[in-house]
């Protein structure tokens, strides 16, 4: 049982750098929390934070109801799994994962048990006897999931554990980490600034960027309903694609297609930023786009559109000229150079964003 509540939580590093800003968040018994955003946006200085491994400048950090700013990390009953692994090289396998209960003076039973237990859960029990050098990067990384897994932590801080490995095995690995959390119905929290990993991992995702938590949701709400453009355009690969466009009766007007919803109502005559996600365009005949790109990945094309502009009288600016792109099935063929249209699939999720704020104007879920 462990449940974890942040209260304006606040880091200045020594010489100013405000690198975490008001940061409120709940976390629930048994969740796999991720925190995700682009490099230096301060998700590791979070999770040390909440480890106990770097001092909190404000707040509160609060474990089973109990505030832990000033209780040591061996004391808070956490464990962490770091992106290098962080193995004693000259110990064996045994040793490495047995190492925090040595330390505890727990005794060697006992120590037997657990350690033979998560080497079981993990795959490992062959490889007891080895040092971390005879080992590849995902048994290695299993190690260190071993470590934390015999100390029966409350929670599991996992900083970016996969970074290290090749994508087959991170893919592997991503699934492995998800039965671990719900086979052991621990609580976790995941940092990565990989989106697919927190999309496909969390069930709640943290967006953070520049010390800020820019919306707290599930992968659907956060992928369908973002609240704001930075977390639209972070979450979603390929991006999603971001056109301005100006509001008539409470619509906007999409290449000859008429789409809205309320939301925008109160924006009339002025201008909205539309998002569309690449899978929510349907390529149709027509001439407003040429395809300038086709990258094929098996399953899935993304087909790159650039505004056509031959033969027509009008000049585009700025926003136009960004390219669209489309996620189509596999089986459909486009050419480069080929004259189409384009068509909102599901008007049911359109996204609109203020254009001087980039606040979203729907309703956050
Ligand atoms: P990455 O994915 O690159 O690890 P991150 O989101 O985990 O990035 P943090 O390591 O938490 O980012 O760092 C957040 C910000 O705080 C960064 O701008 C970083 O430069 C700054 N920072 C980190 N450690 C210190 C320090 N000891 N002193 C001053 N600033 C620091």
């Amino acid at each position: 049982m462990a449940e974890l509540r942040l209260k304006n939580v606040e880091k200045v590093y020594k010489g100013g750098f405000h690198a975490l800003k008001n940061i409120n968040l709940e976390i629930n018994d048994r969740e796999f929390v991720v925190f995700v955003g682009p490099s230096g946006c301060g998700k590791s200085t979070l999770l040390r934070m909440i480890a106990g491994l770097e001092e909190i400048t404000g707040g509160e950090i609060i474990i089973d109801g109990k505030v832990v700013n000033d209780i040591d990390p061996k004391d808070r009953d956490v464990a962490m799994v770091f992106q290098n692994y962080a193995l004693y090289p000259h110990m064996s396998v045994y040793d490495n994962m047995a190492f925090s209960l040595n330390i505890k003076k727990e005794d060697k039973k006992v120590i037997e048990e657990k350690v033979g237990n998560a080497a079981e859960i993990l795959g490992l029990t062959s490889m007891l006897k080895r040092k971390p050098g005879q080992l590849s990067g995902g048994q290695r990384q299993r190690v260190a999931l071993g470590r934390a897994i015999v100390r029966n932590p409350k929670v599991f801080l996992m900083d970016e554990p996969l970074s290290n490995l090749d994508a087959k095995l991170r893919l592997h690995m991503r699934t492995e980490i998800s039965k671990l959390h719900n086979s052991l119905d621990s609580t976790t929290i995941y940092v990565t600034h990989d989106q697919t990993e927190a999309m496909t991992m969390g069930d709640k995702i943290v967006v953070l960027n520049g010390g800020v938590i820019q919306q707290i949701g599930s992968p659907d709400d956060v992928y369908d309903w973002p609240a704001n453009l930075f977390v639209a355009e972070f979450i979603g690969s390929p991006s999603i694609n971001i056109i301005e466009r100006g509001v008539v009766d409470g619509q906007v007007d999409f290449f000859g297609q008429k789409v809205g919803q309320d939301v925008i109502r109160d924006y009339n005559k002025k201008k909205v930023l539309v998002g569309l996600r690449p899978e929510n365009i349907r390529i149709v005949d027509g001439s407003d786009f040429v395809v300038s790109l086709v990258e094929n990945l098996g399953s899935e094309k993304y087909v790159h559109l650039e505004r056509n502009i031959s033969g027509k009288t009008f000049s585009i600016d700025g926003d136009e000229r960004k390219n669209i792109i489309v996620k189509v099935h596999n089986s459909l063929n486009f050419k480069r150079g080929q004259e189409v249209g384009i068509e909102v699939s599901n008007t049911e999720i359109l996204n609109f964003f203020d254009p001087d704020n980039g606040e979203t104007l729907n309703e956050i879920k």
